[in-house]
């Protein structure tokens, strides 16, 4: 759901000097090139860990989702590193099962290496051409002939029912050719479930926007809807989402276990210091507070931890999310659609009037949702915002290259937040170890004790089990402002 990879710290030093020079004008900066200190010597001792969070069971710490709905974590965990590893390791992996003569590795490498264009998952164009699996649950696509409004949103229930006893976390209505394809995602993998000739599609696509309460939207735009619902004693969130292409009609739903409550600031990793100074900042603060956190860095739980002690303690809270991972009944969430012709800004402005103390924006991308929000801070509100970027430096940064004013950006901030996950060690198999890496860190605590997890079947032999957010608190002090 997030918009850009990771970024590489500070790539830009042409624009800074520019940007920056209305700041030196005003008097209280003569080396403007330095801001960086401030904030950078937090983020840089552990570059290592991210590439390690792949394998983790989300992009969240969040407990184990429920069994069969998982969103599997290579749907959205990228790292960029694969681009060029990947196809190596794959080649170099498979090798042994499909060649078990040891004797000459070296050439067969060298054939090996042209292959990576091969892919490792199956196409589209495979999965459409393969035949019907014979452990896929059936579907009867028939009914769809006569287009009968109420046999075929018996058909929807069926799908979605079917999805779910599968673990299926996603469904797609796939036009391709002359026909359209019923899919499932499971496990990360597409597999095809039936098939019907593309005339029969407009049907089902109907009625899965039906169960989604998206009749209003035509078929000629994207539509985007949300809800609800338990199907196979299953509480879920449905998401569907509906796009024209050349094609068809395609259509996507996603199956998400609706999620418990947000976690408590205090429990996200942060220390008890940063914990109360974001509590504060939420029960007495103005202005804008910033999270900047990469790809799968642990936004949301941030995020909905803040919202969610807003509520707590007695503030109004509007919310504009682009996915919305928690439900918080005490607090006003709209779902800004990407096709719809409204735009955020409208649902901004309406969050305004709606008497509300706290305006949050999650996952901000534009240069016009930083102003909104610089707007809102201005006004007295506390504004909640998040922002993907790698830490907090390179997030305002970013904001500046992409048009903010940098006297409006500095005045509105009050306090921002870096954050990333790592990888906690496996409390099972966990030992201590004596030469360890806590010695180097500069400033830590005598006594620190460096601990490794050594493998166990709890952990699959990976020494690791969970993850945690570690936090940079940066609170916009004048100097701060002034740089
Ligand atoms: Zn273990």
């Amino acid at each position: 759901p997030e918009p850009a990879p990771e970024e590489p710290p500070a790539p830009e030093p042409e624009p800074l000097p520019a940007v920056r020079e209305p700041a030196s004008l005003a008097g209280t900066e003569e080396a403007p090139p330095e801001p960086e200190p401030v904030a950078e010597p937090e983020p840089e001792p552990e570059p290592e860990p991210e590439p390690e969070l792949e394998p983790v069971a989300g992009p969240e710490p969040e407990p184990e989702p429920v069994a069969g709905v998982e969103v599997s974590p290579e749907d959205f965990v990228f790292d960029a590193a694969d681009l060029f590893e990947a196809p190596v390791e794959e080649a170099e992996a498979a090798q042994p099962i499909e060649a078990p003569t040891l004797e000459e590795p070296a050439p067969e490498k060298k054939p090996a290496a042209p292959e990576p264009p091969t892919p490792v998952a199956p196409t589209v164009d495979d999965v459409v051409a393969a035949a019907v699996a014979d452990d896929v649950p059936k579907v009867d696509l028939d009914v769809l002939a006569v287009a009968d409004v109420g046999k075929v949103a018996v058909l929807v229930s069926e799908i979605l029912e079917k999805a779910v006893r599968r673990g299926s976390n996603r469904i797609h209505l796939l036009p391709y050719k002359d026909d359209f394809f019923l899919v499932f995602r499971t496990k990360g993998k597409l597999e095809k479930i039936g098939s019907a000739p593309l005339s029969m599609q407009a049907a089902l696509v109907e009625g899965f926007k039906a169960y989604a309460k998206l009749q209003a939207v035509p078929n000629t735009l994207p539509a985007l809807g949300r809800m609800k619902t338990r199907i196979a004693e299953k509480e879920l969130v449905l998401t569907v989402s509906s796009v024209p292409t050349v094609s068809g009609q395609r259509l996507v739903v996603q199956l998400a276990a609706v999620k418990p409550k947000p976690r408590a600031l205090a429990e996200l990793g942060l220390t008890e210091a940063e914990a109360r100074a974001l509590q504060a900042m939420v029960e007495r603060g103005r202005g804008m507070l910033l999270v900047c956190a990469p790809v799968a860095g642990g936004r949301s739980s941030t995020y909905y931890s803040l919202l969610d002690h807003a509520a707590q303690v007695g503030k109004t809270v509007y919310s504009l999310e682009r996915s919305i991972d928690y439900e918080i009944p005490a607090v006003a969430q709209v779902m800004v659609n990407p096709g719809s012709p409204v735009h955020a800004a409208s649902y901004f402005a309406a969050g305004m009037r709606q008497d509300t103390d706290v305006m949050a924006f999650d996952a901000i991308q534009d240069v016009e949702e930083v102003h909104l929000a610089i707007q809102a801070a201005g006004l007295g509100k506390l504004v909640i915002v998040t922002f993907a970027a790698g830490d907090i430096v390179s997030g305002v940064r970013r904001m500046l290259d992409m048009g903010a004013e940098p006297h409006s950006l500095a005045a509105a901030l009050t306090l921002a937040v870096g954050q990333r996950l790592v990888r906690t060690n496996c409390p099972e198999c966990s030992m201590e170890k004596s030469d360890s890496i806590a010695a180097k860190i500069p400033g830590a605590p005598k006594g620190l004790k460096g601990w490794a997890g050594t493998g166990c079947d709890s952990c699959g032999r990976s020494g690791f089990k969970g993850a945690t957010g570690i936090f940079e608190v940066l609170p916009f002090t004048e100097s701060v402002r002034s740089r």
